[in-house]
C-alpha cells in the first residue's frame, strides 16, 4: 500500500535514527529478503542474519549508551519491528526476547551486573532471552514451579521450562524462578535469576508451526549452580513484577510485529490481484476482491495509528499500558485477519509454500498468544476502563 496516500501522525523521529531505519532497509533486502524461504522451510538458524544484526547494533537497541547500546526511542525501535516483520517475522524474535532480558538488568541490575552485562549484551557477544513459561503454566504466572535454593555462595536452580525463545542459540537467560514457595500471595517469592547455558542447563529444540528458524526450546534445570550475584536486583521476592513491568514496551513492539506482518499479507494481496486474471479482467476489478483489500487496509491503518500513539506516550514517560494493550490487542488481531484474507485472495496458491502467504498465515497466530494471550489482553483492558 503506497503510504503517502495516508495522513500521518508526525513521529519524532531524529535525523540519526532515520540513518538507521534506512541501513536496516538495506540490510532487510539485501540480507534477508533472499534467504527466507530457504531458512524457514528448514527450520534453519539464520546465524549469517544474526551476525549481521550485531554489526547494525541491533542487540543493543534499546539499551542506552552508556553501556555501548544505540539508546533507541520505543518510537524508532518499534519501526525497526514492523520493518523487520513485514520481511520474516522470526527475525524481530531474535532480538525482541534478547532485549526484554537486557531491560530487565537495566533496569533492576546492581551496577556491577550491568557494567558487567550490558555492553556485551550489546554487541551481541553474549545473546539471550527470558524464561517465565513451564509445562503446567504460561498465563498464569504465580504458579511456576522452578525452585532456586540456595547457600551461603549459590542458588541450585531445579525445574523446567517451556517454549523459550534463544534458549539453543542464545548463551544466557533470564529465569523466573521461586526462591521461597511458602510465602503468600505467591509472587512474593518469586526472583529473576541470570543464568548462563554453560552453568548447565540444557536446552531442546521444539518444533513449531510458524516462527520457524529462530530457536524456541524446552529447558531443563537440574541442580544447576549460579553465584549468588546472579540474582537480578538486591533482593528477592521481585521477578514477577520486574518482569511484568517490561511488558509494556514487550506489547508495544509485538502490535508492531503485528503491523509489519498484515502490512506484508495486503502488499502482496494487492500486487497479486492485480495480475491475477478471471473471466478476463484482474481480480481486483472484481467487488469482492476489493471489498477485501479495503478492510485489510483500514485494519493496518488503525493498528498503526494504535501502535504509534502507544509509543509516543511510552517515550513521554506517561502511563501507556491500556494503549499498549490495545495496539497489541487490535494489531495481533489484524495480522490474523490479513493473513487468511491475503490466503483466500491468492486462491489455491495462497496455500503454496511458493508464495509467502502461508508462512503469514502461519506465522499470525503467535501474536496472539506471546506476551499476553489476547483474551487476557481484554481482560486487563476491561479491568481499567472499570477501575
Ligand atoms: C513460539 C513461542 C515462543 C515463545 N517464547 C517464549 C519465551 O521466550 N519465554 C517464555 O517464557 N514463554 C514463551 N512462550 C510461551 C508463551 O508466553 C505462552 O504460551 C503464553 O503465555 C500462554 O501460556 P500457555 O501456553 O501456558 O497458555 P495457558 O495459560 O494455559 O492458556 C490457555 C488458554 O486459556 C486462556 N486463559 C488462561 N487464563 C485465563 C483467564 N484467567 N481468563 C480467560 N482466559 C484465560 C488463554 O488466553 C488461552 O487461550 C512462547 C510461546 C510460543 C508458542
Amino acid at each position: 500500500m503506497d503510504d503517502q496516500k495516508l495522513s500521518k501522525i508526525n513521529l519524532d523521529i531524529s535525523e540519526n535514527d532515520k540513518l538507521i531505519l534506512s541501513s536496516i532497509d538495506k540490510f532487510l533486502e539485501k540480507d534477508v529478503k533472499p534467504y527466507v524461504k530457504e531458512f524457514e522451510s528448514e527450520d534453519k538458524y539464520p546465524q549469517d542474519i544474526a551476525d549481521k544484526m550485531a554489526e547494525l547494533g541491533l542487540f543493543g537497541a534499546t539499551i542506552s549508551e552508556d553501556y555501548g547500546g544505540l539508546g533507541l526511542s520505543a518510537v524508532t525501535y518499534s519501526k525497526i519491528v514492523e520493518n523487520v516483520s513485514s520481511v520474516w517475522m522470526s527475525v524481530s524474535g531474535i532480538f525482541n526476547s534478547h532485549l526484554i532480558m537486557c531491560a530487565a538488568v537495566e533496569k533492576f541490575g546492581t551496577d556491577e551486573m550491568k557494567n558487567f552485562y550490558l555492553p556485551k549484551f550489546a554487541t551481541g557477544e553474549l545473546r539471550g532471552g527470558i524464561a517465565l513459561t513451564e509445562p503446567d503454566c504460561g498465563t498464569d504466572l504465580q504458579s511456576i514451579k522452578t525452585k532456586a535454593t540456595k547457600d551461603n555462595t549459590n542458588y541450585k536452580i531445579n525445574g523446567t521450562k517451556t517454549w523459550i525463545t534463544n534458549s539453543v542459540q542464545g548463551d544466557v537467560l533470564a529465569v523466573l524462578v521461586k526462591t521461597n514457595s511458602e510465602i503468600s500471595p505467591p509472587h512474593k517469592g518469586m526472583s529473576l535469576l541470570l543464568v548462563h547455558k554453560d552453568q548447565g542447563y540444557v536446552p531442546r529444540k521444539l518444533k513449531k508451526l510458524g516462527y520457524r528458524g529462530i530457536d524456541t526450546g524446552e529447558v531443563q534445570f537440574k541442580d544447576v549452580e549460579i553465584p549468588l550475584e546472579n540474582l537480578i536486583g538486591t533482593e528477592e521476592g521481585r521477578g514477577l513484577q520486574q518482569i511484568l513491568s517490561g511488558l509494556e514496551l514487550g506489547r508495544i513492539n509485538v502490535a508492531a510485529r503485528g503491523v509489519g506482518l498484515a502490512k506484508a499479507a495486503l502488499d502482496d494481496s494487492i500486487e497479486y490481484s492485480k495480475t491475477r486474471k478471471t473471466f478476463g479482467k484482474p481480480i481486483s476489478n472484481h467487488q469482492s476482491i476489493q471489498i477485501k483489500l479495503a478492510e485489510m487496509a483500514t485494519r493496518l491503518e488503525a493498528s498503526r495509528l494504535l501502535t504509534e500513539q502507544a509509543a509516543i506516550a511510552y517515550d513521554s514517560g506517561r502511563r501507556s499500558d491500556l494503549q499498549a494493550g490495545m495496539a497489541k490487542l487490535y494489531a495481533t488481531e489484524t495480522a490474523l485477519f490479513n493473513s487468511t484474507e491475503a490466503m483466500r485472495i491468492h486462491g489455491g496458491f495462497g496455500y503454496s509454500p511458493e508464495y509467502n502467504i502461508e508462512r503469514y498465515y502461519r506465522d499470525a497466530p503467535l501474536l496472539a498468544i506471546g506476551e499476553g494471550t489476547n483474551e487476557l489482553q481484554k481482560i486487563i483492558i476491561a479491568k481499567q476502563l472499570v477501575e
